[in-house]
């Protein structure tokens, strides 16, 4: 199976979350070529190739992402064409490295926290966890940070760019909730003025044009230090360890499920396109392009909730 298959060149250190450098004209030419039987099938339709796929391999290695949370209010980072919806999400370098950028990354985040929190798991991530309970996966990676699969009743989750409900200090490595912090955040920015209502997949928000040096950003209770959420940012490189788990999972795996992931970063796509080079049957299930059409024995275009729910009877 893999002989047949196009190399990739995928940008970004092995450990490095980087943003695939993907030619606009291939995007157009790819999302141009959705096949018309794909279009054309019902969701019914192809929930049952679904549930073929996964009556097929006992031990699935799922792998999810943004899409599998849209329909839990949390949105997608991108179109269907793989490009960024609004502006891109912060780099981990101008966090790292810029007062400025904390104080408009932690504005943005008090604003767009308790939408997150509120947020509830969907059809997907309740599917996802019955597949956990048959035995049934081998492993669950996600690389969504808005703990939606726990809240499912999913364990032994691979949260592979961390989660949004924990922060840590830079200099003392301790953790807090973030519910705390958010006390701290808006303790310290009573005055604040919260003009939009747009959430981000990150629980980031667009605020619109405002000044951000006037936000009061707090400083760890400890030490003093810089705190930062416990997420993986862009430019940001996941822990060796986990993606190392990750990938002993994958080799005891019988085929790779892509839920809600258009795989436009190396730290998911590594998984496949090593799935790929073991000769692993991979299914995606996702609202347009994807990053692996080409590695895909089975690709499904539609509603990650509608798709789940059609091929797992998750009410028994
Ligand atoms: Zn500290």
């Amino acid at each position: 199976m893999g002989t047949g298959r196009p190399a990739l060149s995928c940008s970004g250190g092995a450990d490095t979350i980087e943003a695939a450098a993907i030619n606009e004209s291939t995007m157009r030419l790819q999302s141009s070529e959705v096949s018309p039987a794909a279009a054309a099938a019902t969701v019914d339709a192809t929930s049952a190739q679904l549930r073929q796929f996964i009556d097929l391999h006992a031990r699935l290695f799922i792998l999810t992402g943004a899409g599998c949370s849209t329909a839990s209010g949390i949105p997608d980072y991108r179109d269907a064409a793989g490009n960024w919806k609004g502006a891109a999400p912060i780099k981990h370098q101008a966090f790292i490295n810029s007062a400025y950028h904390r104080q408009r990354y932690w504005a943005r985040s008090m604003a767009g926290w308790p939408a997150m929190r509120r947020a509830e798991p969907n059809a997907a991530h309740r599917a996802i966890a019955r597949l956990q309970e048959r035995g049934r996966a081998s492993a669950l990676v996600t690389q969504n940070v808005d703990g939606l699969h726990l809240a499912a009743g999913s364990d032994r989750v691979i949260h592979l760019h961390g989660r949004m409900d924990r922060v840590l200090c830079l200099q003392c490595d301790t953790h807090f909730t973030r519910s705390y912090v958010q006390e701290l955040l808006t303790d310290g920015n009573r005055d604040w003025v919260q003009d939009s209502v747009t959430v981000r997949p990150d629980g980031d928000m667009e605020l619109g044009d405002v000044d951000y040096s006037r936000f009061s950003v707090p400083a760890c209770p400890v030490c003093g230090g810089v705190l930062k959420p416990d997420v993986v940012f862009f430019g940001g490189a996941v822990p060796k360890p986990r993606v190392e788990r990750a990938r002993r999972r994958l080799q005891r795996s019988d085929a790779v499920l892509v839920v809600g992931s258009s795989l436009m970063v190396w730290s998911g796509m590594r998984f496949v396109r090593h799935a790929a080079e073991l000769g692993l049957p991979i299914a995606i299930v996702n609202q347009g392009v994807t990053r692996a059409d080409d590695l895909a024995d089975l690709k499904l275009q539609g509603d990650c909730a509608d798709l789940l729910a059609g091929a797992v009877d998750v009410a028994t």
